[in-house]
């Protein structure tokens, strides 16, 4: 059956697929979600974030080494969490395809599919719940900044979100997410270049948090909502970008 997504098809009864950055597209602002999703119209992309995808690509390769053992890696031995084992899955893998909504689960009553694909998932040989991890990369232009969750909401609700699909697939999950945060460090007294390559040091930061899946069915249930109605939210009078766009619109 082919599948249904981009731009929503009211006519289709193939449950309608969104990602994880849609949905959260739609908690950030749902007048942008219906530009995008209902009527074709989509938000101008940023240029990629190669580096960013590279630290993502690596720390994975790490864990997966460990994954493979069935060992905990090093990192979080040293900080006394020998008991978080990367998890070894049959369908892991594939719950880390984004693109192919990898990890994913069709919620009846709103007929959406909704996933996305996540980064890790650790076992707490414990208690035997899972953990849903993020990797997260950046490079603090303070020195001695410290990494904290609380100014950054979004990757609360990315982990939130993928714990409850996960739930939904069955898995008994902690509500305790992880996310890796590795800082580029760019105030270290040497510089980056050797004779034939660089290379760049990076803090490492291991943050925790609990997660509330409870906001993740509403929102669908809102999302159904504003598909059925075709009816465009109203756009917050303090956006930014709303602001940019009706002074840039005046220029002649
Ligand atoms: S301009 Fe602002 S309020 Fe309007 S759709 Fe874009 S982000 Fe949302």
């Amino acid at each position: 059956m082919a599948r249904h997504r981009g731009t929503y098809k009211p006519e289709n009864p193939v449950p309608y697929e969104l990602g994880r950055s849609r949905i959260q597209n739609f908690v950030n602002c749902p007048a942008c979600f219906y530009l995008d999703r209902v009527k074709g119209i989509p938000i101008p992309s940023l240029y990629g974030w190669p580096l960013n995808s590279a630290t993502d690509v690596l720390l994975k390769k790490d864990f997966d080494a460990y994954r493979q053992r069935q060992e905990p890696h090093p990192f979080l031995l040293k900080k006394g969490l020998g008991h978080l084992i990367p998890l070894q899955h049959e369908d892991f893998q594939r719950w880390t395809m984004a693109l192919q909504l990898g990890l994913n689960t069709v919620h009846e009553q709103t007929n959406l599919k909704v996933g996305g694909g996540l980064d890790d998932v650790w076992l707490n040989t414990k208690t035997d719940q899972i953990h849903v991890v993020d990797y997260k990369s950046t490079s603090s232009g303070k020195e001695g900044n410290v990494i904290s969750l609380d100014d950054r909401p979004y990757i609360k609700i990315q982990i939130e979100f993928y714990q409850w699909v996960l739930k939904q697939n069955g898995f008994d999950v902690s509500p305790t997410g992880y996310v890796l945060y590795v800082d580029g460090d760019r105030f270290t007294p040497d510089g980056m270049l050797g004779e034939d390559d660089a290379t760049m040091r990076f803090k490492v930061s291991l943050l925790d948090f609990e997660g509330n899946t409870d906001w993740v069915e509403p929102v669908l249930f809102e999302i159904r909502e504003m598909l059925d109605t075709q009816t465009c939210p109203k756009h917050p009078p303090g956006c930014q970008h709303g602001q940019y766009l009706e002074k840039a619109s005046k220029v002649r």
